[in-house]
């Protein structure tokens, strides 16, 4: 008896809430043409309001902003069915002081980069803890924290403007296997747990103080050193202390168990003035040649890895936080079967058979030393001022030739690395750092020589100076770095021709599904697992809004590939990640090294070849 009369009660109740919501929430609609959001309570009545219709009820919340405590929660992108992806797009808006954001971490742009990173990380950390997952069916009613890498980047989906942060995350909508709304999930979802995520997001902020200020400090330290490491002569530097290995092949976090701190040898260490943690001692990698040597298994590659990676800031307790390379450092490795257009790399390779123009070299399908050759030029036309090169990954026809070779096979149509080194060094300004464990041959072209032994440097630099290796034999032409090539209007088609259903979709630019390093772009796809630096699918996807963005604008207007990186950097630089306009995307920022690699690998590039020297455009 008591329970009919519960379930009268309740049904009773829910039909009088049903009423009042439906007015409440029709009076809320015409009552937001003159406020800009509603309350909470509305929500909550709406999402109770739609519990079981269709699922496309969820459509009425798009742009729609809910207020409660002082934080306001905005819909911004509705997705259709449960299993969309990507999903739904929420904002929330905090006041700073609300959330208990001290000035003092915020003070200067790399402050602030390193903040919006924190939060990021302690808005996951909420997630993690206070919510749960799985609700309704196809994994839908979670909230989507995303997957952040260890490096510290800027990214849209946190901004901050005077008093406020605004930051976006995913969530998927609660809904069942019949494509019905779970209304009532959604309620807890959006004021039960995203209040306690908040919670948690301003206890972190205001009671985690330190780990705030070291987040703040490192990101700092990192990225003032490497805007000085020219001053002090330096490529990169590595502090003492530093954890160079991963857990593993497949993982970015650090080696728990066994791993070897870094130290430098004394002949090659530095100490510089970082501006928290003042003086920091380590191992100082000059400009000019640098090579590793060593043998297998002792840590040679891992510290290359590191130093690729170094071109960005880390999170601290990452182990490679103090590691700091030329954030202009590219990784250049061999990839068969790129596509390359027009590149000039007859200062390495030439007379290939069948006459082929490598002052002009193009090909959709390059072999391991033209691939090499090509990334080499691109990097330097591209502003690199050090490359990281690995002999695991690399070419050995491209990177050395010993005289017997020499002398067997006189034409052979490769001037290997090791005769150019120098010259990139002296002539170009640029600085190489090689891992060489095969062979000798380039401890005779190098400024200073590292060995690792048992995961640790040591200098030989001293001991090598005193011994005979063979000198580089100088090419008998200079090695000529140009760009002669200009895009035409018709690169980067976006759109998406579907033959088999007849239709065109007019943008399409997102990740190959799990290859995140494959970018489907329009019909094409564009392979950047070769771009180290690019350490982020939310980079790649801003390459690809990057493409649309060069073709919106700068299409007409003749650039070479590094001309319209530039371009677009600076229009990032100027305009924000908001420039790409990739709505409801979220991007994270490449460097223009990358975006620069990224343009060269596309298939097909549509170019032209001027005679005289290049004019800048305006
Ligand atoms: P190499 O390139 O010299 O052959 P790797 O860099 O590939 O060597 O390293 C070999 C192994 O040693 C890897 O499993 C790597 O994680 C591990 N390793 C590298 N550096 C360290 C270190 N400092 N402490 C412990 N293990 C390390
Ligand atoms: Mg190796």
């Amino acid at each position: 008896m008591d329970i009919e009369k519960g379930s009268l009660k309740s049904i009773t109740e829910t039909s009088i809430i049903y009423t009042v919501c439906f007015v409440v929430w029709g009076g809320g609609i015409a009552f937001m043409h003159a406020k800009p959001y509603q309350s909470m309570k509305s929500l909550k009545s709406f999402l109770e309001t739609i519990d079981g219709k269709n699922y496309g009820s969820y459509g009425t919340l798009r742009r729609k902003s809910f207020e409660d405590a002082g934080h306001v929660l905005r819909f911004e992108h509705i997705q259709g069915s449960p299993g969309a992806s990507p999903a739904s797009v929420c904002s929330i808006h905090l006041k700073k002081t609300d959330l208990g954001l001290q000035k003092q971490f915020i003070s200067n742009r790399y402050r602030k980069i390193a903040a919006k990173d924190y939060i990021l990380r302690a808005f996951n950390n909420g997630v993690n803890e206070h919510t749960r997952r799985n609700r309704g069916s196809q994994g839908s009613g979670s909230f989507q924290p995303p997957e952040l890498p260890p490096q510290v980047l800027e990214r849209n989906i946190i901004v901050f403007d005077r008093d406020h942060i605004r930051l976006h995350f995913r969530v998927s909508l609660p809904g069942s296997a019949d494509n019905r709304v779970l209304g009532r999930q959604a309620v807890d979802m959006f004021l039960l747990e995203l209040p306690q995520v908040i919670e948690s997001v301003s206890a972190s902020l205001k009671t985690r103080t330190e780990r705030l200020k070291a987040h703040c400090h490192r990101v700092e330290d990192m990225l003032t050193l490497q805007a000085q490491l020219e001053a002090y002569h330096l490529a990169a530097f590595i502090a003492d202390g530093s954890i160079l290995p991963r857990a593993s092949g497949i993982s970015e976090a650090p080696l728990k168990e066994g791993a070897i701190p870094f130290w430098s040898p004394e002949e090659e260490a530095v100490v510089l003035d970082l501006p928290n943690r003042k003086k920091v001692r380590g191992l100082g990698i000059r400009k000019g040649v640098t090579v590793l040597i060593g043998g297998g298994f002792h840590g040679k590659s891992t510290l290359v890895e590191a130093l690729a990676r170094g071109v960005y800031p880390h999170i601290p307790d990452d182990g490679r936080e103090c590691v700091v390379t030329d954030a202009s450092a590219t990784f250049i490795c061999t990839e068969d079967g790129r596509s390359v257009s027009g590149v000039d790399i007859s200062g390495f390779i030439s007379n290939l058979p069948g006459d082929v123009d490598t002052r002009r070299f193009i090909t959709g399908n390059a072999s391991g030393s033209t691939s090499e050759a090509a990334a080499i030029v691109e990097a330097v036309l591209s502003g690199s001022r050090l490359l990281l090169i690995d002999e695991d990954s690399s070419a050995t026809n491209f990177l050395i030739r010993d005289s017997n070779m020499r002398h067997l096979i006189p034409e052979d149509p490769i001037i290997p690395l090791f005769d150019r080194v120098r010259e990139l060094y002296e002539k170009h300004g640029v600085s190489t750092l090689i891992v060489s464990g095969g062979s000798s041959d380039y401890v005779g072209a190098a400024d200073h020589v590292i060995a690792m032994r048992d995961y640790l440097p040591v200098s030989m630099t001293g001991q090598t100076r005193t011994m005979n290796f063979p000198a580089p034999v100088k090419p008998s032409a200079p090695l000529i770095i140009e760009d002669r090539r200009q895009l035409l209007p018709d690169n980067f088609t976006p759109s998406y021709q579907a033959k088999r259903i007849g239709k065109t979709i007019p943008v399409r630019i997102k990740p190959l599904r799990l290859y995140e390093k494959i970018l489907e772009y329009g019909n094409s796809r564009l392979d950047l697992t070769s771009l180290k630096t690019l350490v982020d699918a939310d980079q790649v996807l801003a390459v690809g809004y990057a493409l649309l963005l060069a073709r919106n604008r700068f299409s007409h207007d003749h650039l070479s590939p590094t001309q319209l990186a530039s371009r677009i950097d600076t229009c990032i630089e100027n305009e924000n990640l908001d420039v790409l306009d990739a709505p409801w995307l979220f991007l994270a920022r490449p460097r223009l090294q990358d975006l620069a690699g990224a343009i060269n690998r596309i298939r097909g590039l549509d170019i032209r070849i001027v005679l005289a020297e290049p004019v800048e455009p305006d």
